[in-house]
């Protein structure tokens, strides 16, 4: 999937109708977009109207949080977007049946296939129908991309076995799933590396970083460390909930052993990102609040609640 490059801002409606809801919302658009409050006030009965266009991604983010904040429901559209898809494909050239995937010459009425009469569906539907359809086919792809990993892991113990004394200190925290393949030790405390997590006992407090929130690596360099070990920094997407505090990054001082490891490390964790659990996509942008990891989906909007402990992702569909 290309990763889109600009973002288009759609208003949908209020969170509070009330005047006092209104207020603040026009108050917080004026300061957004620089209009009047009667240019405003307009909009707020303009659903669907696209209040920001083609905005990167960095400052979509920042617009989208801050008209959330101030009561809006809005939705952010990459450029290509999908009910505009919908209307091209039901338009001209070839276009794929929304309910079965059929793909047909456009202009039909009525899909050849499954019989679905697309003028008897609202183009909502449609575009929930396209989503499933999308979400679907990720779901497919992410679970085999799980196996892929579990399957890295197991080969990897072929030629290291890992004998499970090794990590009896993690066993209570691990899930059914989840194949420890890698040890390391740390001036820190244990790491261990599963085919989901990297988990670590700091201060006698276990903590969980599934691969997917590691935004980056920094191994060796830096500052002169412990004597005889290599410094590992692992950065996160956003900052995490540890030890009463949000945390951008975690360091350990690996032992020379732990070291040599270094292609895997790297390799592990810069493998993956979580999936939107509405539309599939892959453009999460993650946040703290109040401790909590969260992460809001670029591509429709839906936001997300991330349970780092039980290595799970919870869309937040409101109904
Ligand atoms: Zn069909
Ligand atoms: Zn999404």
């Amino acid at each position: 999937m290309d990763t889109p490059f600009a973002y288009d801002i759609a208003f949908l409606g209020l969170k509070d109708p009330s005047p006092v809801g209104r207020s603040r919302l026009v108050l917080a658009m004026e300061r957004l977009t620089g209009r009047s409050t009667a240019d405003c006030h307009d909009f707020l009965s303009k659903v669907g109207l696209t209040i920001f266009d083609s905005l990167p991604v960095d400052q979509a983010q920042l617009i989208i949080n801050a008209l959330d904040e101030a009561g809006a429901v809005c939705e952010i559209r990459p450029k290509e977007d999908v009910p505009r898809a919908v209307s091209e494909a039901l338009g001209g050239g070839m276009a794929a049946c929304p309910s079965c995937g059929f793909v047909q010459l456009a202009g039909k009425d009525e899909c050849p296939r499954c019989g679905v009469i697309f003028s008897k569906m609202e183009k909502d539907e449609i575009r929930k129908m396209q989503h499933n359809q999308a979400l679907e086919d990720a779901q497919q792809r992410a679970e085999q991309i799980r196996q892929e990993w579990d399957d890295r892991a197991k080969h990897f113990l072929e030629s290291r076995p890992l004998s499970a004394d090794r990590y009896q200190m993690f066993n209570k925290n691990l899930t059914q799933e989840e194949i420890p393949f890698l040890f390391l030790d740390t001036a820190e405390g244990p790491v261990l590396m599963t085919s989901r997590q990297l988990m670590a006992i700091v201060d006698g407090l276990v903590v969980h970083l599934p691969y997917e929130i590691i935004k980056d690596v920094d191994f060796g360099g830096g500052l002169v460390g412990k004597k005889g070990h290599t410094r590992l920094v692992l950065h996160f997407h956003s900052p995490i909930h540890f030890k009463e505090k949000n945390t951008n990054s975690l360091t350990w001082q690996l032992t020379a052993d732990a070291a040599t490891n270094k292609e895997v490390i790297m390799d592990w964790a810069f493998a993956r990102s979580y999936m939107c659990g509405a539309c599939g996509a892959r453009d999460l942008h993650y946040r703290n609040e109040k401790g909590q990891t969260r992460a809001r989906c670029m591509h429709c909007a839906t936001d997300h609640i991330i349970d780092l402990a039980n290595l799970r992702i919870t869309p937040m569909v409101s109904s």
